[in-house]
């Protein structure tokens, strides 16, 4: 990827700049946690978004995508907003530094990637995380904190991309390690890092390829669930709620809203206890932990949907150590923790079974934990 990118930048613009690159992420456990004030605890992976990008002298931006082979020039300027969608989020990131008080000059840039779109792994938080890394270094001596690079990011998707989207996606992105999950409470945001090597182990995502599409806005109604229980529970939100709290409030709420609370209330355990797992190496009790979390997901939180219910299954038939739905759910990718040894049977079962009933094969990505942004 990065001789494509070197080799266009350098016809384009006749020179060469530096290149910097970051990354896709997973998260390995708690979800739909960080509205609830819970834990997340992503990690960033082995694809990535990198871009060649030199201070052009001008004030405007020359950018060009290598893999949708479009070419975009835009100011700096509010009003300067630029049409293709992939620009807007270069055009956010240099926005949203400059309203903070930084400073962005004209730059050219081609850039390229590998995280897939839509999938799941957050391929749009890769390209803003590696933008806001890349004009933190080339403007302002790197004076932006990584947490501010992260928010930058996320005020790109709010600000000019209408995707309202919490703070996981881009924090992975910018303080990824390599061989680290990093546990980030969504309350403090506070952060811990914690060894995921995976000796003997690989991490697979097997995307089923459906979305359904829902007309009620189902993300709504769980959330407006949440904060009523914390309101009948008098705190502010559930991550300060336990089970025996819950249950003493039980006859007085409804069936619905105590299985949404449920959820949420066990999955902040259930990320706790990964974490305890890891630091003995305990990867049984890790994959315990996320089919608990797939089931409370399917039948608590009710965010699954046949297709990913169907390849949890077939995980566990298959003998993997944990599976289950990664994101927000009604259909993506389920993220599996299976044995070396299990693998080939895995993927080779997933692919017959699931293309026998549903008419095609999900897309397999296997992921490593890597670093995030960086200059390379
Ligand atoms: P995801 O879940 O992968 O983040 P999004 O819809 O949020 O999906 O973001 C995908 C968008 O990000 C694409 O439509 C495109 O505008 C931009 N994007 C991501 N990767 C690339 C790439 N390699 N080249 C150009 N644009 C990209
Ligand atoms: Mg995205």
């Amino acid at each position: 990827m990065k001789e494509t990118i070197k080799q266009c930048f350098s016809e384009r613009f006749g020179t060469a700049g530096t290149v910097y690159a970051s990354s896709g992420r997973i998260n390995l456990i708690g979800e739909h946690t960080d509205y609830n004030g819970g834990f997340v605890f992503p990690g960033a992976i082995d694809k990535a978004i990198m871009a060649e990008i030199k201070p052009n002298g001008t004030d405007k931006v020359r950018a060009y995508s290598v893999d949708i082979d479009e070419y975009a020039e835009f100011g700096l300027n509010e009003e300067d907003a630029p049409r293709q969608q992939w620009a807007r989020y270069i055009f956010g990131v240099c926005r949203e530094i400059i309203k903070r008080g930084g400073k962005v000059e004209g730059f050219d840039t081609v850039f390229a990637g590998n995280v897939p779109l839509g999938a799941g792994l957050s391929s749009s938080a890769a390209l803003e995380s590696c933008f806001a890394f890349a004009l933190n270094d080339l403007f302002n001596d790197n004076k932006i904190d990584k947490f501010e690079l992260a928010k930058i990011g996320q005020s790109t998707e709010h600000n000019y991309c209408g995707v309202n989207c919490g703070i996981m996606d881009q924090f992975a992105s910018v303080f990824g390690k390599k061989d680290n999950l990093i546990r980030l409470d969504c309350r403090s945001l506070e952060y811990e890092y914690f060894l995921f090597k995976l000796d003997g182990y690989r991490l697979v995502l097997v995307d089923s390829k459906v979305k359904h599409e829902l007309v009620d806005s189902p993300y709504n109604k769980r959330r407006a669930s949440c904060e009523h229980v914390a309101n009948v529970l008098g705190v502010e939100t559930l991550r300060d709620a336990e089970l025996a709290d819950l249950e003493k409030v039980k006859d007085s709420i409804s069936e619905e809203d105590y299985n949404r609370a449920k959820y949420v209330i066990e999955e902040k355990q259930r990320v706790l206890d990964v974490c305890d797992a890891l630091e003995k190496g305990d990867y049984e009790t890790v994959g315990d932990r996320m089919y608990k979390t797939h089931e409370g997901m399917s039948k608590l939180y009710e965010v699954s949907c046949i297709e990913l219910d169907y390849l949890n299954d077939i995980a566990k038939e298959c003998g993997v150590t944990g599976s289950r739905i990664m994101g927000g759910g009604f259909g993506g990718c389920t993220i599996n923790l299976v044995k070396d040894e299990l693998y080939d049977n895995f993927i080779a079962t997933a692919k017959k079974k699931f293309a026998e009933k549903y008419g095609h094969e999900p897309q397999i990505y296997d992921v490593v934990i890597s670093d995030g942004a960086r200059k390379i």
